[in-house]
């Protein structure tokens, strides 16, 4: 039986591993769905190359020349406003949510509903709505398997686990571009210097978020919504090569770690392929990258993201939603030009004393549109502070 799947976001740099996975194994795949917003070139090429049954231009701009352009393929075409679940009519064995931002989570809600398995690389949706999505995971007996490489690990390492066994979890960082940069060089990079990470390709926002340590923050986030872990044991240390991606010191002395090459199709192909006898790629280890290997701790004076952790955890439950819609949109001003890279962690902290917090952060989560109220008054905060 051929795997039924569906990529949420196909033509970005999770999307594209995804299908460079699937690749190697077409005719043991069905694409039911491919989505994007606007690079519609690369979702026609996608939609022809893997034979799609249907893809989904969020961007309305753009459905006329899609549909055009598939006129003569068997693929059906939707705009932006379609739900998927007039679009998908059977079940699928695999999602892949990929959207970036909260964007992501109205169409991994629908996915959820409609998957066996559902792969999360949108972390935003997983930072912002998780309430709800944990509910329907059991409603629905949807299996979700985390992809960002150092959840994808915490969950490999913790399998039959429990909280009492484990005394320390450790999330790597790289450091991103700027580990070595003095505070004052910071203070003057470009959107250009910060897309350029120096160990993964990915797409701008994320990129963006890794050269400030603000992913490590989602990252954390992530985690405790994830696993049922205490807080407190979660611990970020540096570790410049990105190859050990997550570490669990264990009560009874013994401490794991997973190692894996910088590349996304490592998790994506694992959760794709789970037990199947199917194999990614294999060589010996090089010891010279064993020896490179090391770890330092983070600096919260040269990346003061991090200081959000423990600030998030005063203020009320719904602070992350905050802090995710401010760093969405000051990430878009600062790839436009309009505020220094500095700027970004700094008016997020400006939101956090805002007189009207209180009110959202502790907001409770009940359904998206609670989600929404929150999201659009952060977001016009920060549009209103730095006058995007
Ligand atoms: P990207 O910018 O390369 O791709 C984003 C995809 O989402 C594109 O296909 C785009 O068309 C689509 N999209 C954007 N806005 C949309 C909207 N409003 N509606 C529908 N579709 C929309 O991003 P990426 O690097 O692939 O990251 C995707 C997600 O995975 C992010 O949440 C990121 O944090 C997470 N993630 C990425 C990596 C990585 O290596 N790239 C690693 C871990 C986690
Ligand atoms: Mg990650």
């Amino acid at each position: 039986m051929k795997k039924k799947i569906a990529i949420l976001g196909s033509t970005g740099s999770i999307g594209k591993s995804t299908l460079d996975v699937i690749r190697k194994d077409k005719n043991n795949f069905d694409i039911i769905l491919l989505t994007a917003n606007n690079n519609y070139k690369r979702l026609i090429k996608q939609a022809r190359e893997f034979k799609a049954k249907n893809v989904q231009i969020k961007n309305n701009k753009f459905y006329i020349k899609v549909k055009n352009s598939l006129k003569k393929n068997k693929t059906r075409v939707f705009s932006g406003e379609t739900p998927l679940n007039r679009i998908v009519k059977c079940k699928l064995d695999y999602t892949m949510s990929a959207i970036v931002g909260l964007a992501g989570l109205q169409p991994t809600i629908d996915a959820l509903k409609i998957s066996k398995s559902l792969a999360i690389a949108n972390k935003e949706a997983i930072i912002c709505g998780w309430e709800i999505l944990s509910r329907l995971v059991k409603k629905y007996k949807t299996e979700i398997l985390p992809v960002d490489s150092e959840h994808f690990s915490i969950k490999e390492l913790t399998k039959n686990v429990s909280n009492e066994e484990i005394e320390e979890i450790i999330i790597t960082a790289s450091g991103g571009p700027f580990l070595n940069y003095s505070s004052k060089k910071m203070k003057k990079v470009k959107p250009k210097n910060a897309i350029k990470h120096p160990n993964w390709k990915m797409g701008k926002k994320i990129s963006v978020d890794s050269a400030n340590l603000m992913n490590k923050f989602f990252e954390v986030i992530e985690a405790y919504k994830l696993f049922k872990f205490d807080k407190v044991k979660y611990r970020l240390v540096i570790h410049p090569q990105s190859y050990v991606h997550s570490i669990i010191k264990f009560k009874n002395g013994i401490t794991k770690m997973i190692l894996y090459n910088t590349d996304m199709k490592i998790p994506i192909f694992n959760t794709i392929y789970k037990k199947d006898k199917k194999y990614l790629y294999s060589y010996k280890t090089d010891v010279k990258i064993l020896n490179r290997i090391n770890f330092q701790k983070v600096n919260p004076k040269k990346f003061p993201s991090i200081k959000l952790i423990s600030k998030c955890a005063k203020l009320g439950s719904s602070t992350p939603i905050i802090i995710n819609a401010a760093n969405e949109e000051l990430v878009k001003a600062f790839l436009k030009g309009k505020i220094a890279f500095l700027d970004i962690v700094k008016l997020i902290n400006k939101i956090l004393s805002d007189k009207d917090l209180n009110q959202y952060a502790k907001r409770k989560i009940k359904t998206i549109k609670d989600i929404k109220i929150i999201d659009k008054w952060a977001r016009l905060k920060t549009m209103d502070m730095c006058v995007i």
